[in-house]
């Protein structure tokens, strides 16, 4: 199996609801997004997908989360803005647009802070 890594960025405010700590107070994060690919074959020049691809899809699906305040944005006007819920969003938005032939995203990681992070991933993953 091959998994490439693609790295992204974006900012935005967020509020958790019912959540007794300071997280319940507006505040603001550089979230990193790292977005996983799998497959297990190559292309005939050697390559699971070209980076720059996923990057562009991955930019794309984020701009809709730059600079906005997450709790006004669906479905987080409905459900916690959290970075658990935050990666299972992206990882079926980017699944959407990436997923064919032998390639699947194979998870999504979503930190907002240097130190703390939350990844979704759906199915058996073997050395996560
Ligand atoms: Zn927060």
């Amino acid at each position: 199996m091959f998994e490439l890594t693609i790295t992204s960025q974006f900012a935005a405010a967020h509020q958790l609801r019912n959540f007794k700590q300071k997280c319940e107070r507006l505040h603001g994060h550089n979230w990193r997004v790292d977005v996983c690919i799998r497959s297990p074959e190559l292309d005939t020049i050697g390559l699971v997908r070209d980076f720059g691809e996923i990057k562009e899809t991955t930019r794309q699906v984020l701009q809709e989360l730059d600079h906005r305040f997450l709790n006004e944005i669906p479905p987080f006007d409905d459900l916690n803005p959290s970075s658990e819920l935050l990666a299972r969003y992206l990882f079926k938005r980017l699944s959407e647009r990436i997923d064919g032939g032998p390639i699947r995203v194979s998870r999504v990681s979503v930190w907002e802070s240097e130190n703390s992070c939350a990844s979704y991933w759906e199915g058996e993953l073997e050395n996560p």
